[in-house]
């Protein structure tokens, strides 16, 4: 019998011995106006229940009706995977029952799946260290729509909320190409990117937006067959995902070199505990009875449609990073950066549209912005400073009013603030522009006079040429912020005044 907690019991060595094989199914939500076959709201965090209507329960004589964007949306992932479209579309039931599916069934794509193979790039460290660019292959992906949602209270009771039903998802699924953890979650953050790139889903794991099934199984290098797998449900995290799947290559390790045997199951990670649990017997592929649903009729994917979909593709990560990296010259660490989040890039072209000093731009974006953005309100593009503010506090470092770190320091904090205020508006208020800056400078001139006594009287006596000196020296000292002509103004002032 397989134990059902796996103690770190199992040596590295042991371990070692086999290799681990993943195959990953991830279900996405699609950012549609509307349910995949009825008019329904589909709006995350409703009152339960109010985003329902007797299409999405099934009620008995309502017709479903395909909702043409979920379909727009399944095609361009399919696209940036580079999978091939299938353009006879027929949606099947599958059929099972369960208190969170009102109808009894659930229109999937069982012969039909909208895309066929393709791949998804990941980027990931091996066990020791090197980085490894490789392509994980997709078996397809396809269109289904997803069910309510129980609520255990835990006493007993369970209540029903439906306004998840018929939410439209893409179900990614990859063939048994994934070697480890670190590489499942590469995956995971590469599929999230290309639909927040692709504006398909949200890619919110918290919220459900983005679930993910893993199947594990291990075998020992070099056998031919793959092992028994067990799936792993509903991960809400990528770092549970690869917890997950440690625990679970383990405890399959552990049972194979104990004698026991792996059995074909689905089980549940236990956030808390980092162990995985036996949940039910997996059911064979028989048991849901698939059959072309009859309301619908198939959907056709034409090449006129194709190529429109086509033509409207957003630009890929990849794209992104070439582009930052060619038209607008940034160096490769700022390039990879901003393109890793679809946000951050947008905000930097958009920014790069009023100014061409491309690099201040990337600079600010990667330093005060940044710190200032939590990753909620990334999401919601809310960024701390307008696209135009932030545009005009780089001209005025540029043209040499504030340093950059008074315009950092001072003054992005109270345009953070005082939205209402321009850049300058605040430097004048504050007295931070360098040529009305006086008394500052004023200082500094003191400063510099006081250190050189000897040449001082040298001037006096008449050497004038030193007033050159005087000036660098004054730089110096405001690290170049002080106003040439200024500094000459007040230096000769002060030197003015007869021995
Ligand atoms: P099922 O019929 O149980 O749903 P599938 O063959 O459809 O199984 O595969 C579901 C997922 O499991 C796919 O992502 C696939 O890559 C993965 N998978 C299949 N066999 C294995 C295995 N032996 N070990 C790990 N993952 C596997
Ligand atoms: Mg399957």
């Amino acid at each position: 019998m397989v134990s059902e907690t796996a103690e770190k019991t199992v040596s590295a060595g042991v371990l070692a011995k086999y290799e681990l094989v993943i195959g990953l199914e991830v279900h996405c939500q699609l950012l549609t106006a509307t349910k995949i076959f009825a008019a329904d709201s589909n709006h995350f965090g409703s009152e339960p229940n109010t985003n329902i209507s007797v299409i999405t329960l099934g009620h008995p004589g309502t017709l479903p009706k395909l909702n043409r964007k979920a379909v727009e949306l399944a095609v361009r992932m399919g696209l940036a995977c580079r999978s091939a479209i299938t353009q006879y579309n027929i949606f099947a039931r599958k059929n099972y029952f369960y208190p969170d599916l009102p109808k009894g069934y659930q229109l999937s794509q069982d012969k039909t799946p909208i895309c066929v193979g393709g791949e998804v790039p990941v980027k990931f460290k091996d066990a020791n260290g090197q980085v490894v660019e490789k392509a994980v292959l997709l078996h397809h992906i396809h269109l289904e729509e997803d069910a309510g949602k129980s609520i255990h209270d835990g006493d007993w009771h369970t209540v029903l909320d439906y306004n998840r039903a018929g939410t439209p998802l893409i179900e990614m699924v990859t063939d048994p190409v994934i070697r480890s953890a670190e590489e499942a979650a590469a995956y995971l953050t590469e599929v999230r990117r290309l639909v927040r790139y692709l504006d398909i889903c949200d890619g919110n794991m918290e919220e459900g937006s983005l679930r993910c099934d893993v199947n594990v199984s291990v075998r020992l290098w070099g056998e031919e067959e793959f092992g028994t797998k067990v799936e792993i449900k509903n991960m809400n995290s990528i770092r549970n995902v690869q917890r997950a799947i440690e625990s679970e290559q383990r405890r399959q390790v552990e049972a194979i070199e104990t004698g026991g045997t792996i059995v074909q199951e689905t089980r549940m990670f236990d956030a808390h505990t980092g162990l995985t649990h036996g949940m039910r017997m997996k059911e064979t592929m028989n048991d849901y009875r698939y059959f072309p649903d009859p309301d619908l009729s198939p959907v056709v994917v034409s090449d006129e449609w194709l190529a429109e979909i086509r033509a409207n593709m957003p630009a890929l990560p990849k794209e992104r990073y070439e582009k930052l990296l060619n038209h607008y010259g940034l160096p490769e660490y700022d390039a990879a950066l901003l393109a890793d989040v679809k946000e951050l890039a947008d905000y930097f072209e958009a920014v790069g549209q009023l100014t061409t000093h491309y690099k201040a731009v990337s600079n600010w974006i990667m330093g005060p912005v940044k710190a200032q953005l939590s990753e909620k309100s990334l999401r919601d593009g809310q960024f701390p400073l307008s696209v135009e503010k932030l545009a005009e506090l780089i001209s005025l470092v540029d043209s040499g009013k504030v340093s950059f770190s008074t315009a950092s320091q001072r003054i992005f904090p109270v345009l953070i603030e005082q939205p209402e205020k321009s850049p300058e508006q605040v430097a004048q208020e504050q007295n931070l522009l360098q040529n009305s800056n006086t008394d500052t400078l004023q200082t500094l001139v003191d400063e510099v006079l006081a250190a050189w006594p000897d040449k001082v009287k040298e001037y006096k006596k008449g050497k004038k040429g030193l007033l050159g000196l005087f000036v660098g020296e004054v730089m110096k000292k405001s690290k170049g912020s002080a106003d040439p002509k200024l500094t000459n103004e007040l230096l000769q002032k002060s030197l003015s005044s007869p021995l």
